[in-house]
């Protein structure tokens, strides 16, 4: 039988503010361990939490982005569990007063067409310490550790909405968080690097027979950093549902983990509801009001986002869909390609240089586009002279990974490597006639009326000059000398 996903997600997102959530300590990664502590986020008796002003800023401003309303109050909420890296016992969370709700996020759903995908809500959080388990390292000893530096790094929580449009397939669970997380790097609000943990996901996974209406029992896998595991999870929970209801069994409201070495889900423990949290209004902290001036500032301030950038590099520089799409799928790279569009007259073989020349660099180099040790200025520059024909394609490749090494621009390199093109049309005269004397039988086919060894000709004249003629000036000197 065949099966449709229900899939949603509730998605962890660490923000890159300066300091943590409730307290002074910076938000820091790869520091020791425990340096980033002080008596409030260790949960220390009497110490008393104070509201980090850019955290709430940047979850508004990821509520706008993602089309929510915006609750005028909202209030934080104790979330209570014991877990050893929970200092205090509980979570401060928020719980009926979040400050975004009812959102959305639009996609291409499989099918080609937009779908936007529901979002329930948005809330800010805390995060909680890191336990490091002996286990997990070199020695035999069992024994848990606990960081500390992690605790109360303010989290948002972007949680899907199970009956609002839910994403149906696992492709497009897969779209929607590389979506998601291209909007929340451009709105800079976090870099969800989820090798460091910054973005972290837990997936609702239900099946119905195609076409049925109705919901069947879901289970949720927990805490996933990866796509590649995401995915796998997925493929893996759909296939097992599939089996438990072809045998005629019911599927168990579940909390799963995925094993990441047997790559197969197991069970984590029962799901807790909401009544097993005992969630009550934090005393500690006053509800938020937001003035309307706060949050229209957040609004008009709002960076461009992946699709209004698609659109304006589409209709300014008349760049193709797709090559566009290409362009902004990091922000990094969209910035790069306008900062050098606006020294470039060719700005479709400006792209095209960043896509294929460019992008092979960095790769081989394993450098994000912030390390390009070349210049947008000089970048549009190689690409101006490549255009009007003072530099081969070939030539200009050999200047670009001289630039990619050195840092220099196009001109120095040229000048330095004897790179100048050669515009001296007798000196290129004397290529031509060599290249002619060489070859009586492709002049004469050519004279015959069968012009295209013309270019056999032009290729050989630019190897005699070790690429240095400019291919359109010799064309026209050929055509000269045979009268054409
Ligand atoms: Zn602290
Ligand atoms: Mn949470």
């Amino acid at each position: 039988m065949e099966y449709d996903a229900i899939i949603c997600f509730e998605t962890h997102v660490e923000l890159k503010t300066e300091t943590k959530l409730f307290c002074g300590c910076r938000v820091a990664y790869d520091i020791p361990p425990n340096t980033e502590v002080c008596p409030v986020c260790t949960g220390q008796p009497g110490a008393l939490p104070v509201l980090n002003k850019k955290a709430v800023e940047y979850a508004i401003r990821a509520g706008v982005a993602l089309d929510c309303t915006i609750n005028q109050r909202s209030r934080f909420a104790r979330k209570n569990y014991f877990y050893p890296d929970l200092p205090k016992g509980y979570q401060i969370s928020q719980y009926e007063l979040p400050f975004c709700e009812n959102g959305c996020l639009e996609i291409t759903g499989d099918n080609g067409n937009p779908y936007p995908v529901g979002i329930k809500r948005i809330h800010l959080e805390e995060d909680a310490g890191k336990l490091v388990h002996s286990s997990d390292s070199f020695d035999d000893a069992d024994y848990s550790l606990v960081d500390y530096n992690r605790s109360s790094v303010p989290l948002l929580e972007i949680v899907g909405d199970h009956e609002q449009n839910p994403l149906r397939s696992i492709q497009e669970a897969r779209t929607y968080l590389e979506k998601l997380r291209q909007i929340l790097r451009y709105i800079g609000i976090s870099d969800c690097k989820m090798e460091k943990g910054q973005l972290r996901c837990d997936v609702n996974l239900s099946i119905r027979p195609r076409g049925a209406k109705g919901f069947n029992n879901r289970t949720e896998v927990k805490n996933m950093s990866s796509f590649r595991f995401m995915m796998e999870a997925l493929e893996y929970e759909m296939k097992r549902q599939a089996e438990i209801l072809e045998s005629g069994g019911a599927i168990e409201q579940e909390t799963l983990l995925f094993d990441e070495v047997k790559h197969i889900t197991r069970p984590m423990r029962s799901k807790e509801n909401a009544p097993d949290y005992r969630y009550f209004p934090d005393p500690d902290l006053l509800e938020v009001n937001l003035e309307d001036k706060f949050v229209n500032d957040i609004r008009s301030a709002l960076p461009e986002l992946p699709h209004q950038r698609v659109k304006r590099i589409m209709d300014e520089y008349a760049i193709p869909r797709d090559d566009a799409l290409i362009l902004t799928k990091d922000r990094d790279i969209s910035d790069y390609f306008t900062a050098c569009a606006s020294h470039c007259r060719d700005p479709k073989k400006l792209s095209h240089w960043i896509i294929k020349e460019l992008f092979r660099l960095l790769k081989d180099a394993s450098f994000a586009i912030g390390e390009c040790p070349i210049a947008p200025k000089d970048f549009a520059e190689l690409v101006n002279l490549v255009s009007q024909g003072n530099v081969t394609p070939g030539i200009g490749r050999k200047i670009l990974d001289d630039m990619f090494k050195t840092g220099e621009n196009p001109e120095s390199i040229i000048h330095k490597k004897g790179l100048k093109p050669i515009q001296d049309d007798d000196q290129l005269a004397v290529f031509v006639d060599a290249v002619m004397d060489e070859n009586p039988k492709v002049v004469s086919q050519i004279r015959e009326g069968n012009l295209k060894p013309i270019d056999f000709l032009v290729g050989q004249v630019m190897r005699k000059s070790k690429g240095k003629a400019n291919p359109k000036s010799v064309i026209e000197i050929i055509r000269g000398k045979l009268g054409l």
